[in-house]
């Protein structure tokens, strides 16, 4: 059994910002462990009462090797410059098969990791999307508690992983290279069209003018979607984060997306839906998780499964069947 701390003693801990505890309140959120889980509820029910402000959540994607770490360290370190308290959390799912992927190792956000107004997280070691996603969505809280206003979550861009963090963040900042052809990137039309800005990395050096080729080309592309709502029209703009070159402006940027959508009230309005929308995740996912650990419903649903493969019975109705065996027994 890991040691614990008090409820109390997370919540105090975590709102006067304490690292050591947040740190330790973040894996007390990943847990499955039920005592753990029962444990992190109240801790996460005391902590959303001391919320302040209007905390910012940015998400960062793209594919391996893009330059997602670089960035983060450059971008991280003009927002702490610029006064606020950055926190970095990483969703990865397929890092329990990789070893983490990324943010496995702190010294690549060389500056941002020895800069006490910054925090980072490497990704949990383990777990569905669906599971990862949760974690995250408490571990943003979390560090909302403890006085971050700028969460950063980086993610790989290569599928599920950017529609969960899409879902979950205010800004969702996608990084591409030149001189590679979208489908070489691996980035989907639908990622495309997620994107709040896209920003081509590693214009420097001989590849300064293929990455403004890269910009006017994406640029091109994007006028194909529809607006964003509130009218904002996603913008793409190229950056060395080796150099610093550009950051400024992407920092600039960002931080007026911000402040017109807390004018116009759309930040506060969307920070709702997100809440009803993590409710109903949870509710889908406590249900499912209770329905396959349930004793006698795993004999059952064995049963059903083989009438199904053998083609006795269509699968929408084995699905229906085991439902209302389910929910029979639960209201004995
Ligand atoms: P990630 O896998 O997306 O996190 O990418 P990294 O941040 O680890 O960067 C991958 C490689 O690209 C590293 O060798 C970086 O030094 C390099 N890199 C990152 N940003 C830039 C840049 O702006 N210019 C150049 N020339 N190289 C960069």
């Amino acid at each position: 059994m890991p040691k614990r701390l008090h409820p109390q003693a997370y919540i105090d801990g975590v709102c006067s910002g304490d690292r050591m505890v947040l740190s330790r309140a973040i894996t007390l959120v990943e847990s499955t462990l039920p005592s753990d889980q029962l444990l992190a509820a109240e801790v996460l029910e005391g902590c959303q009462k001391m919320l302040q402000g209007d905390p910012f959540r940015i998400g960062i994607t793209g594919v391996p090797g893009v330059g997602k770490s670089t960035f983060i360290d450059a971008f991280g370190m003009q927002l702490v410059q610029s006064g606020h308290r950055v926190a970095v959390l990483a969703v990865d799912p397929s890092s329990g098969l990789t070893q983490g992927s990324i943010l496995g190792d702190k010294t690549r956000m060389d500056r941002l990791s020895r800069e006490p107004n910054a925090f980072i997280r490497p990704s949990p070691a383990r777990g569905s999307l669906g599971g990862v996603t949760r974690a995250t969505r408490e571990a943003i809280l979390l560090c909302e508690a403890a006085g971050f206003d700028r969460i950063i979550i980086e993610t790989v861009g290569v599928g599920q992983s950017e529609v969960a963090v899409h879902s979950m963040v205010d800004f969702f900042l996608l990084l591409m290279l030149a001189g590679a052809g979208d489908e070489l990137q691996g980035i989907k039309k639908g990622i495309m069209e997620m994107a709040d800005a896209i920003v081509v990395n590693k214009a420097d050096g001989d590849n300064l003018l293929p990455a403004q080729e890269a910009r006017a080309a994406y640029e091109s592309a994007l006028h194909l979607f529809p607006l964003k709502p509130g009218g904002w029209s996603p913008p793409v703009m190229t950056c060395s984060a080796i150099a610093g070159a550009g950051i400024p402006a992407i920092g600039k940027m960002v931080e007026d997306y911000h402040g017109k959508a807390l004018e116009s009230g759309y930040h506060r309005q969307r920070r709702r839906q997100q809440s009803l929308a993590w409710m109903h995740e949870t509710i889908h996912h406590l249900l499912l998780e209770r329905f396959f650990a349930d004793e006698s419903m795993k004999i059952k649903v064995l049963e059903m499964e083989s009438a199904v493969e053998s083609g006795k019975i269509p699968p929408t109705v084995a699905a229906t069947q085991l439902i209302a065996v389910y929910l029979q027994q639960t209201a004995k």
